[in-house]
């Protein structure tokens, strides 16, 4: 099992000895020096904010468990995640009295059972519902289903498609390079309810990877939950000069509170679970996002220009970074600008700049000659994915199942299904070999499934 990073509590100054080092003599744990609780690094002079490394690793579990929990294949006892727990075989091993496959996994010896989907009828009720996009009571009806059938066929659809998903992308990513771009989006809900979510998309194809949000099933003092009213995203200005946007896009940063303050508005709870604060979820989302980079020979990580996620990127990468396997950039889309930043300094941190027809790049692990050769074609695979989830999701919804379950299903929806150029993301990934319906994709995914 793959071991994640569990103390996030260090310098983060990439050029300074003791970047990702921690307990380092150097260092003041939890400084008050200005005005917030940050570890001050006295070689570099740096002030990260001090964060709460049990929320993060427990939370990390929990979305471990949503995202990558092989809930349908393989060994349930020595291979419980996609990507992180090595796969095993298996061999057949007769049946149960109701006639279903069962196997004996290699490894460990477990016997399990093989899925067997009776009702088909209602998985594909439920996604017709889905597709519908009515009011959940609505489609409930709709699916002549009683409620608590729904939601069970609902969560069965959920493990369908993100299996068959994560199976399929687990082929491909043992690659000799991958490149990743992740941006930030507030969803909203009805009555200001809503969540923030970090999305990850593959950058040749466009293929959404990873898609989480800042609810939490785990109980949270009270400190470390989301409860505000002010925005802090930092947005692009108008200007037709590259130059002023990035400028004032580090001004925006200069009036936060501390640089990883990224506030997002009001956001109402959704009953039975809290909202965590942005940052935290920068730092649990980059932590899952080994399970893309970890088998990749070397890889690049393109983050939108915002601090919090430059720390949760950094930190993720941090020993492929040492090795220099990984690196990591900032990215602010900007086409076609007139002038050509070529390593200009820009901001408090005197950042170095690079542009070309898509955008300005900042390398912010390694030094840059020059961008030309950095193409993000579809790096606005993002926006259009958040634009599919806002049309597409359920805005009455109040259950943070409900929306993760959906959250998942429109991802593979939209890789699957979704037409750009006449083609899916997930041809062009290689993990898909025709366009898919959402049926046809739920007939093939249960075929993969009980077979
Ligand atoms: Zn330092
Ligand atoms: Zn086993």
């Amino acid at each position: 099992m793959f071991k994640f990073r569990t103390d996030f509590n260090c310098c983060k100054t990439v050029n300074c000895e003791n970047f990702g080092v921690v307990k380092s003599e150097d260092y003041i744990p939890q400084s008050r020096r200005l005005g917030y609780l940050s570890i001050e690094c006295k070689l570099c002079g740096s002030n990260c904010p001090w964060i709460n490394n049990e929320l993060v690793n427990g939370i990390v579990k929990e979305k471990l468990d949503f995202q990558f929990a092989r809930k349908l294949t393989h060994c349930p006892k020595c291979h419980q995640y996609f990507f992180f727990s090595e796969r095993t075989d298996s061999k057949l091993h007769g049946f149960t009295s109701a006639g279903t496959q069962r196997k004996k996994c290699c490894a460990c010896r477990t016997i399990y059972t093989v899925q067997n989907y009776k009702n088909i009828e209602a998985l594909k009720l439920v996604l017709a519902s889905i597709i519908a996009n009515k009011e959940i009571r609505e489609s409930i009806k709709a699916s002549g289903l009683s409620a608590r059938l729904y939601y069970f066929y609902l969560d069965k659809l959920s493990s369908i498609f993100a299996n068959f998903s994560r199976l399929h992308e687990e082929e491909v990513m043992e690659r000799s390079y991958l490149a990743m771009h992740t941006e930030g989006r507030v969803i909203k809900l009805d009555h200001k309810r809503g969540m923030y979510s970090l999305i990850t998309s593959e950058v040749d194809s466009g293929y959404i990877l990873l898609n989480s949000n800042n609810l939490t099933r785990q109980s949270v003092v009270d400190y470390y939950i989301y409860d505000e009213s002010e925005n802090t995203i930092i947005t692009s200005n108008e200007s037709d000069n590259l130059e002023n946007v990035l400028t004032n896009r580090y001004q925006q940063n200069m009036s936060r509170n501390h640089f990883e303050q990224l506030l997002v508005g009001e956001l109402k709870p959704v009953t039975k679970c809290n909202l965590i604060y942005p940052d935290k979820l920068a730092y649990i989302h980059f932590q899952l996002l080994n399970a893309f980079s970890r088998k990749a020979d070397k890889y690049d990580h393109y983050i939108e220009h915002e601090s919090t996620l430059r720390s949760g990127a950094l930190m993720a990468a941090y020993e492929d970074i040492k090795k220099s396997n990984a690196d990591v950039y900032f990215f602010v889309p900007f086409l076609n600008s007139r002038e050509k930043l070529q390593g200009k300094k820009i901001g408090w941190w005197k950042d170095r700049w690079f542009s070309n027809e898509l955008g300005a790049i900042c390398p912010i692990t390694c030094k840059l000659t020059d961008s030309a050769d950095i193409k993000l074609h579809h790096s606005d695979s993002i926006d259009l994915f958040y634009t599919y989830i806002d049309q597409h999701m359920n805005k009455g919804i109040n259950s943070i199942n409900v929306i993760d379950q959906l959250s998942e299903i429109h991802r593979v929806i939209f890789n699957y299904c979704d037409l750009k150029n006449n083609t899916t993301r997930a041809i062009t990934l290689g993990v898909a070999p025709q366009v898919y319906t959402p049926e046809s994709l739920l007939q093939d995914a249960l075929k993969m499934i009980m077979s």
